[in-house]
């Protein structure tokens, strides 16, 4: 037989004779050229569309998947690519515990979450949210009622000398701290030269 060698059209690779071939390429390069095809695709993708809506097929393929998924190797790879999804130590290496970066990051991450709280009522709302279900601002609304109630108490006498003086304490606190609130305030409001009333 002289007829010409038979080569691959798009990469010039040697085609062993084959009487499946339909076109003129090597498999590598039909599935290139298929998965780049529009028309190839949505026929592709319809054909798998077709075969998931009949149910007996739909049975299989769910079986099939779930006995896969249940395959320690499949566990191992899921668990893989878990990891380089979510993994953030791509992007940032984490800092060492005790790291000034880190400790200031709590700082923030307590101050945003309960700075508005005193510390002798932060076991409280740790409690009231934690261990008892209630939602930040239900748990402040509750703490804010308690610190009112126990000035109130304090105030009438009510109040043992240590209970007095873990309120008036508290109650120290958030006076100092919405002192140091406004007079940051003012320091801004006088930066941007505003008339002051
Ligand atoms: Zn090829």
């Amino acid at each position: 037989m002289n007829g010409p060698a038979l080569t691959c059209s798009d990469c010039g690779a040697a085609l062993a004779p084959s009487k499946y071939r339909k076109g003129t390429r090597c498999k590598g390069c039909t599935a290139r050229a298929n998965s780049r095809s529009p028309e190839a695709r949505a026929k592709a993708s319809a054909a798998m569309r077709r075969a998931w809506r009949r149910s007996e097929e739909r049975a299989a393929r769910v079986a099939s998947m779930t006995e896969a998924n249940r395959r320690p190797d499949m566990i191992e790879l899921r668990r893989v690519l878990g990891r380089q999804l979510n993994n953030v130590a791509r992007y940032a290496k984490p800092l060492p515990a005790g790291h000034p970066s880190r400790v200031q990051a709590g700082r923030t991450l307590t101050e945003r979450r309960i700075g508005w709280c005193p510390p002798a009522y932060r076991p409280l709302y740790s409690h009231l949210t934690e261990i008892d279900g209630f939602r930040a601002a239900e748990a402040r609304a509750i703490v804010e009622k308690q610190i009112e109630a126990d000035v109130s108490a304090m105030r009438a006498g009510q109040l043992s000398p240590g209970q007095f003086m873990a309120v008036r304490e508290a109650a120290r606190w958030i006076k100092d701290r919405a002192a140091g609130r406004a007079s940051h305030h003012e320091a801004v409001t006088a930066k941007q030269s505003e008339p002051r009333a």
